[in-house]
């Protein structure tokens, strides 16, 4: 049996963060970093518009005060503040740190780190690398793994977490280049497996936002956290759903309807295309409903609206938003220094997840933690971001929170054990599973089970929902995840089946979406990301708590948590 001190799943930004944390303070420590993915070809890579931190190198009056306001109300409220305040305390040293670790961030003439603004912070703090920040941050990450000594295992699957009487024990992993299963066993573990975007069939996730940490989490019988809130980013390009980064309107970019109306005016006065998410999401969803959408003949009724970069002149878009202009003439023919480009909401990001403390230690209950198990980065819940994530606070959380659970495993280490472990139970049923998947000779092919369960979630658990769509949802995807159990291979091979992995894949899809189906049916308000037109206001009476979803083959229960407030009273947001 392989085995390390700590196995850490993900090579993300939260993932390598860990893995280098521990390592700096426990120098002699096995740490092992696995991902499906090559690590730099994690989801981060794809960050574009940059990473809060109150350095206050282009406005002085700004303050992690201020930062953590801004999160807490961005949250509609529901944020945990104690955790708040240590990403919004933490955040200037652990972006200096990047900075010192080597990555190549913007600089203002005088040679600081440049601050842009982004939606819903009330002052310039998002640091960048022009729009490609993930790909500076990640590389320089990985780099040091390789510094410090750790093992990488690069695409090796992990198909499920080893937990048994309430102890992380190990994974077992398949490696996808040979089809060979093995069991790695640790001290602790730790998940960092980011997102699952492909819930939906309009994303700016990766091929590998499947949400497989969320699911191996809930198939351990350990809750999941505010599944509800999905973030749906107001521009995702028509018709891929690919990002166009919050950048550009942080450059001064315009959103206008058919008509050419800036029409944000209606729905957020003060802050306009600079408004949360949440907020901006609805109201390209409002417009489009309402006729003022536009065709690509460029007629109304259509089922888009234009971001308007024009008058920024090509030499501010080329210096500062490079890519998202090379995205959208590479994928919609648009040069947006002379057109507009075509944009529509996409779902974008994960406010819930696996629930952890602030040492990153998994919650197998309201008031229970999990032994030797940590969570960081989009699969985990330290609810930094309630109801609604302000951008750039994600690629920070990542960073901060990667930084504290690593903190913590080291603090940890010299009392947790190496476990014993059924080895051969558990080679028995991977091999079991894999082998039943290769040998199905009957059955619908994995595309199409995939694709009805994406539209099903695009359709009824989208920007806005009510009972009766999301039951009528509830009652299909029921059908979609029998049909999940029951798809068969085309490729039946060893060798890179990467099929298979889809296989497995679809089965964490399944998971994800009746955690979020099931809590949002159950949250009867409106709040954040969670838009209910039949419940229109937020309900802090009956609401103002944390949703934790048990998943079982037999169906998701539902209870709750309370709410760390602290700071900032809940009250009624305006932008
Ligand atoms: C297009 C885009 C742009 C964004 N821009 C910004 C931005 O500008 N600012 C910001 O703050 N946020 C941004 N975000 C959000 C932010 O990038 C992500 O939330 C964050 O990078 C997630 O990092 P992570 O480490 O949690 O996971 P990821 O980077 O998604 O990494 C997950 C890792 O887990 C591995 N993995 C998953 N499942 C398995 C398995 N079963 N077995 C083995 N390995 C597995 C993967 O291979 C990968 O290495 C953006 C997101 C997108 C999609």
């Amino acid at each position: 049996m392989l085995e390390h001190d700590v196995i850490i799943v993900g090579g993300g930004l939260a993932g390598t963060r860990a893995a280098v944390e521990i390592a700096r303070s426990q120098p002699d420590a096995k740490i092992a970093v696995i991902a499906k993915t090559h690590p730099i070809r994690s989801h981060s890579v794809a960050a574009q518009g940059g990473i809060a931190a109150t350095l206050k190198n282009v406005d002085d009056t700004d303050s992690w005060e201020a930062h953590a306001f801004d999160t807490v109300k961005g949250s509609d409220y529901l944020a945990d503040q104690d955790a708040v305040a240590l990403l919004t305390q933490e955040a200037p040293n652990v972006v200096i740190d990047l900075e010192h670790m080597g990555v190549l961030f913007s600089r203002l003439d005088d040679g600081r780190i440049a601050q842009r603004a982004f939606g819903g912070h009330s002052h310039r703090r998002t640091c960048y690398a022009a729009d490609k920040t993930g790909h500076a941050i990640l590389h320089e990450l990985v780099n040091n793994l390789k510094r410090y000594g750790v093992t990488v295992y690069e695409e090796w699957y992990v198909m499920r977490t080893i937990v048994e009487g309430g102890t992380a024990k190990g994974i077992v992993v398949y490696h996808i280049e040979t089809g060979e299963i093995k069991v790695i066993r640790a001290r602790a573990v730790m998940l960092a497996t980011g997102g699952y975007g492909r819930v939906f069939n309009t994303t700016s996730n990766d091929y590998a936002s499947t949400g497989d940490g969320l699911a191996m989490a809930a198939q351990c019988g350990l809750p999941l956290e505010d599944m509800e809130f999905v973030q749906f980013h107001p521009t995702g390009l028509y018709p891929a759903g690919v990002l166009i980064s919050e950048a550009v309107r942080g450059e001064g970019a315009y959103l206008r309807n058919v008509h050419g109306d800036r029409f944000m005016e209606t729905y957020a006065p003060n802050q306009m295309e600079l408004a949360p998410r949440d907020i901006t999401s609805r109201a390209i969803t409002l417009e489009v409903r309402a006729g003022r959408g536009v065709k690509l003949d460029g007629s109304a009724g259509g089922p888009f609206v234009h971001l308007d970069l024009r008058h920024l002149g090509r030499e501010k878009i080329m210096e500062r938003v490079p890519f998202c202009w090379e995205e959208a003439h590479r994928l919609a023919g648009v040069d947006a220094a002379e057109e507009p480009m075509p944009v529509r909401p996409t779902a974008h990001y994960s406010m819930g997840g696996i629930p952890v403390n602030t040492r990153g230690q998994v919650r197998s209950s309201a008031d229970g933690l999990t032994h030797a198990l940590y969570a960081a980065g989009e699969c985990a819940c330290v609810s930094v971001h309630g109801a609604n994530r302000l951008g750039s606070n994600s690629l920070l959380e990542c960073v901060v929170y990667g930084k504290l659970t690593g903190q913590a495993i080291a603090e940890d280490l010299p009392t947790l054990k190496q476990p014993d472990i059924d080895e051969a139970k558990y080679l028995r049923e991977a091999n079991v599973r894999v082998q039943a998947l290769l040998d199905r000779r009957d059955g619908e092919r994995i595309d199409a089970v995939r694709q009805d369960l994406q539209d099903c979630m695009s359709e009824h658990c989208s920007v806005f929902r009510t009972d009766e769509v999301m039951r009528e949802g509830l009652t299909k995807l029921n059908a979609i995840c029998d049909r999940a159990g029951r798809t068969v291979l085309g490729d039946r091979g060893k060798l890179w089946n990467t099929e298979l992995i889809e296989a497995m894949e679809i089965e964490s899809l399944t998971v994800v979406a009746q955690t979020i189906l099931h809590s949002a049916l159950q949250r009867q308000e409106s709040r954040g990301a969670h838009s209910r037109e039949d419940f229109p206001t937020r309900d802090d009476g009956k609401f103002l708590k944390h949703t934790l979803a048990y998943y079982s083959p037999a169906g998701v229960e539902i209870t709750h948590m309370p709410v760390a407030l602290g700071m900032f009273e809940p009250k009624e947001r305006k932008y």
